[in-house]
């Protein structure tokens, strides 16, 4: 496809119900140019026109907006404990979704869901008659060269995740916590933001720093991993092998510790109970006083991370929303006092994600259609 189409279709998908003028504007051509393209685009029946709101003055103009019969892509999002997919039609819509249950028994047993999870998503492929051209798939764990070489927490690894769907035109694979940094740098909390730094909070602690909307992903796909990072005393073990870790020192297993309650199965869900818990019974009782704990942790940590890569904000996502919404004043304790002192004035701000649990899912498809510009025809 010629480049300015490409750039047109982006333009479009960034900016739902833009104008042509507008459009052709961001793309840098005139309005002859603008119309033969759009003219062949709607031909190729990848986006449609229509009137620009009612008449008023100025010349008319026209919306741009995804065709009816136009390409959607696949947003596909394993967490620890459930499962989500979305199809997305160009400018960010979801039109439909599946998902959002528990995957029952999933520890070491990635070939079996997996295949569960086909069957679902052929079914919603077969549904759109072939307009679904690709597909995003964020997981828990580390991908590298799209593959996912490991998922500790849910003991997966080596899996081929494009048995999902076989021959699929495009396969994007991602760390879910890297696919939600690029999500919020994209429709969330930190758009427009020049470096903003993603900590998101799930069984594991994973995140992304996020450079002008370009997500930094290390060498071969590995970085961002900061759960990994010593933060911890020694005695907390991580499933990755390392002692110390962060990010195992503030998650579900973290809070059973400090409860003195045997090691949760599912750590995200029982996390999530003990912070309702702790909002039940209120200060001073042991909930509350874990989850302070564990916000406090996350708070600290952040610090360092601050302090490391010079940010203009975070955000948290995840568990971290929870830790954040239940124990702010602590989690900010935390971060002003771990910041050196220059920044303390001016500390960039720690906020929630605004896509919550969504951004994983909305990241996959941000990623899919990326890949999928150059591919469609007109
Ligand atoms: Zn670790």
């Amino acid at each position: 496809m010629g480049t300015r189409a490409s750039e047109l279709l982006r333009v479009v998908h960034e900016n739902p119900d833009i104008t042509r003028a507008d459009a052709a504007r961001r793309v840098g051509i005139g309005t002859g140019a603008a119309t033969e393209l759009v003219a062949r685009l709607t031909a190729a029946e990848l986006i449609s026109e229509r009137p620009a709101g009612p008449a008023g003055r100025g010349r008319p103009t026209t919306v741009l907006q995804p065709h009816p019969r136009g390409p959607l892509v696949l947003g596909v999002a394993f967490a620890h404990e459930t499962w989500r997919a979305e199809v997305v039609q160009l400018g960010g819509e979801v039109v439909a979704s599946d998902g959002d249950e528990q995957m029952a028994g999933a520890y070491g047993e990635g070939e079996r869901i997996l295949l569960e999870v086909k069957a679902r998503l052929t079914r919603l492929r077969r549904r759109f008659r072939g307009r679904i051209r690709g597909m995003g798939v964020s997981v828990p764990g580390l991908v590298a060269m799209d593959r996912l070489v490991e998922a500790s927490t849910l003991g997966w690894s080596g899996l081929d995740m494009g048995i999902l769907w076989p021959n699929a035109p495009v396969v994007a694979l991602g760390n879910d916590a890297t696919f939600a940094a690029s999500a919020e740098s994209c429709r969330g909390a930190a758009v427009g933001a020049a470096v903003a730094l993603h900590v998101r909070v799930d069984a594991g602690l994973g995140g992304a720093l996020v450079e002008s909307g370009r997500v930094l992903t290390g060498a071969v796909g590995l970085g961002g991993e900061f759960g990994h990072m010593p933060f911890a005393p020694d005695d907390v073990h991580c499933p990755c092998g390392a002692r110390g870790c962060w990010g195992a020192s503030l998650d579900g297993g973290a809070l059973a510790r400090l409860l003195g309650e045997p090691a949760p199965t599912e750590p995200v869900a029982y996390a999530r109970r003990v912070v309702a818990r702790a909002a039940r019974a209120g200060a001073g009782s042991p909930e509350h006083d874990a989850v302070t704990a564990v916000a406090a942790r996350l708070g600290r940590g952040i610090a360092g991370l601050v302090n490391a890569v010079d940010p203009d904000l975070v955000t948290v996502g995840g568990l971290g929303v929870d830790y954040l919404a239940a124990a702010s004043r602590a989690l900010d304790d935390a971060y002003l006092a771990g910041l050196m002192a220059f920044r303390r004035k001016d500390p960039p701000p720690v906020l929630a994600a605004e896509l919550l649990e969504g951004g994983p899912v909305a990241g996959a498809a941000e990623e899919a259609w990326a890949r999928l510009w150059p591919l469609l025809p007109t």
